[in-house]
């Protein structure tokens, strides 16, 4: 640990500018090692300055003036410093000049003050540290003063090194009243710099008492903190823009000369009491702050305007707390665009599925192609794009994956070609000079490339590459069956990377249907179903026959589920109820009969689309990072009692989305919703019941155990699967 910290300034002195080297000595001793690794570093980077000043306490000047100026020990740093003028300057206790002495003058004086000293080295500190935390274009932040910005100061991001806290310490020296027995402060990261301030005192004034220190918490305990008892107070606030939380504490009957700050960025104002002022001057503080932000009232605000979201700091003023929860209800108006015409076509087709199949590629929602190609509207559509893109002159149809050559086939019927298909592994081979039979040079002619499928767009790409080699000079079409997006905006990036050409016109790309959907792959509910289930087995407990085959089916991940995707209470599977909000109303209503995969895509397509839109003043999106956790309200259990939705809610929601296990009103909410679903467990409005207890015996669902006690108590109108799914949850969970 080094005793020393070092900054480089310049100053003008008559028009000249000078050089000047500030080393902070934290300690009352003074290493000749020490000094001589620093200056030499100094020297080597910057060569050597015109003037080295040595900023100590009161109590180290002496010795260190001796030291520098005749110790044979300092010979080797006066040499490095070669005609350096040498400064020693001291601190006392009030953190004002106490000495000054000038050991070696070359005439290069800059006579700069210790009040500058302290100043610009700290705003150096700010700069070099980074004391801001600054927000992006998808957020900024709500001052506890009730202010938007787009920065705020955080002090920890300053504190690294114990020399250059104690230098922070000495520029709060002034700050504080001889009599001052307690600190109060607004935020932990004061703790270091008051224990600084004590370290400095304690050689210094040793007869001061010691500060304790007392955090307040910001404007968050600034109303109820006791400031009067304990001793006599100082009041150090870390940091500012416009002096109002001092304002606050004046208030609280503290005496405005017992209120200070440590870093102040703000207007001029001398009822403001700071240690450093951050703000820029081209004289005296060119290592200051330079461009001025502003900020905004709440509800007049630009940054909220332009769809940035608020993030609010709570706790102490300038450290975050935990992120904030905000409850999410689903809103019809939440659907992607398009869903509820996309669910009319394919609701019923049975192409909709669930696979539970592991590992590597493993997709949970497999949308079967040969249901698509088979069902009437879509080939409809797919007629329509055939005929809209596919030239006559085509030749040529590169089949995306195995799945797709049926989608190929209605397509080439549709468009009246008869190509020859191209496997996807046979593209490599194609050659520029490739003919046709009748002796026509086939780059040149139109391609078309058909996936019934697309995911993630890479495997296009990839095609894309491969036939700029072959067939550098042929218009491509691309039509795919039905295009799963994690984003519209990701859909948009895909088919501008696709349709890129040299050639006069864009490459065509066309999809029959697109829908919006979270990446496929693991960890998914049922996989985290089957992982409860044998859990429960490996506890020892026996599954009941109903229990038992479901393991066994959820394992059988060749047969992908349609309609076995939730556990019923009773007898009968369970079905969407006529009016399901996110459907046109003749989508749910017999005689189409709707998968229970149908209604979980929706649900999952309309969270997924609130995870990925882009800010908007609203607020309404599902965001899960460290500023922002938004959960799903449980309410949204009470809203849709369609037992089909809840489940579907419940398994499509992520686990963070769903997690109320903070006691608070939302744990609350989440109990009774549950337990109302429970109540009713042998009746069409508690149909969820297996499906809640799967929910929260995979972990995937949590609330405060209160609740969960309450949740999983026996009932005598549960049926025998709830009841035993019950028994396992107690087992497993309390
Ligand atoms: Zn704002």
């Amino acid at each position: 640990m080094s005793s020393l910290c070092s900054f480089r300034l310049t100053k003008d002195v008559d028009g000249r500018t000078l050089d000047v080297l500030i080393v902070f000595l934290a300690s009352d001793e003074l290493r000749a090692e020490e000094l001589s690794t620093l200056v030499d570093r100094q020297v080597q980077d910057a060569l050597a300055p015109d003037e080295t000043i040595l900023l100590t306490r009161r109590t180290a000047f002496a010795d260190c003036v001796v030291a520098i100026g005749e110790d044979a020990a300092f010979e080797g740093v006066r040499n490095r410093l070669g005609r350096a003028t040498i400064t020693v300057i001291s601190f006392g206790a009030g953190g004002r000049e106490n000495s000054r002495k000038v050991i070696r003058d070359t005439g290069e004086i800059s006579g700069i003050s210790i009040e500058e000293i302290g100043r610009r080295c700290v705003s150096s500190m700010f700069a070099i540290h980074g004391g801001f935390v600054e927000a992006n274009s998808n957020y900024h932040f709500l001052n506890p003063s009730q202010r938007h910005t787009d920065r705020f100061i955080r002090l920890s991001n300053l504190l690294s090194s114990s020399a250059e806290i104690s230098l922070l310490a000495m520029t709060m020296l002034p700050l504080v009243p001889p009599s001052a027995e307690v600190a109060h402060v607004d935020t932990p990261a004061m703790f270091a710099l008051i224990s600084a301030v004590n370290d400095n005192l304690r050689v210094l004034a040793p007869k001061r008492p010691w500060l304790r220190c007392e955090n307040f918490r910001s404007y968050l305990g600034v109303r109820a903190h006791d400031f009067a008892t304990g001793g006599e107070p100082v009041v150090l606030i870390s940091a500012s823009s416009s002096g109002s939380l001092a304002e606050v504490i004046a208030t609280r009957r503290v005496p405005r000369d017992r209120i200070g700050h440590v870093l102040y960025l703000g207007e001029e104002d001398e009822r403001v009491r700071r240690a450093v002022d951050l703000s820029y001057d081209q004289n005296r503080n060119p290592e200051g702050v330079r461009n001025d932000r502003e900020t905004y009232e709440d509800g007049n605000c630009k940054l909220c305007a332009a769809g940035s979201i608020p993030v609010p700091l709570k706790g102490d003023q300038f450290d975050m707390g935990g992120p904030d929860f905000e409850p999410l209800t689903m809103l019809k108006t939440d659907a992607p665009p398009g869903l509820s015409a996309t669910m009319d076509r394919i609701a019923g087709t049975d192409a909709f599925r669930i696979s539970t199949t592991k590992g590597a590629g493993a997709k949970q929602f497999l949308v079967d192609a040969g249901s698509l190609a088979a069902a009437e509207t879509f080939i409809k559509r797919t007629a329509y794009l055939a005929r809209r893109h596919i030239p006559s002159m085509t030749r040529e149809v590169v089949l995306l994956d195995e799945g797709s050559r049926a989608f190929g086939d209605l397509v080439a019927r549709e468009a009246g070609i008869a190509p020859r298909f191209v496997a996807r592994s046979e593209v490599d081979d194609l050659d520029t000079s490739d003919e046709t039979q009748d002796g026509m040079r086939l780059d040149g002619l139109p391609v078309v490339i058909v996936a019934a499928v697309v995911e993630s767009g890479r495997s296009l790409r990839d095609v894309s590459r491969d036939l700029r080699r072959s067939r550098s000079s042929s218009p491509l079409i691309y039509l795919i069956g039905c295009a799963k997006n994690a984003s519209p905006a990701r859909r948009e990036e895909l088919e501008k990377t696709v349709v890129q050409t040299h050639a006069a016109a864009k490459h065509a790309f066309a999809s029959v249907e697109d829908i919006i959907l979270p990446a496929s792959g693991p960890p998914h509910a049922w996989l985290a179903e089957a992982d409860f289930l044998n859990r429960a087995v490996a506890e020892g407990l026996e599954l009941g026959e109903t229990l038992a085959a479901r393991l066994e089916r959820l394992g059988r991940s060749s047969e992908p589920l349609v309609d076995e995707l939730f556990l019923p209470a009773g007898e009968n599977p369970l079905r969407i109820q006529p009016g399901f909000v996110f459907w046109p109303s003749k989508t749910s209503q017999p005689p189409r009969q709707s998968s229970q995969a149908d209604v979980y895509y929706t649900i999952s397509s309309v969270l997924q689309a609130l995870r990925t839109n882009k800010p908007n003043p609203e607020g309404r999106a599902l965001r899960t990072n460290w500023f922002q956790q938004t959960r799903l309200d449980p309410a949204n259990l009470g809203r849709f009692n369609d037992g089909v939705i809840q489940a579907s809610i419940l398994r499509a929601a992520r686990p963070v989305e769903i997690d109320y296990s903070t006691k608070d009103d939302f744990a609350r909410e989440a109990g009774r919703a549950i337990c109302r679903i429970m109540d009713a467990a042998h009746r069409p409005r508690g149909e969820a019941a297996c499906e809640a207890l799967v929910a929260l015996g995979s972990g995937r669902l949590r609330v405060p155990r209160e609740e969960l006690e309450r949740i999983l108590a026996e009932r005598e109108t549960f049926p025998p699967l709830v009841s035993e799914l019950a028994a396992i949850c107690r087992h497993l969970l309390l």
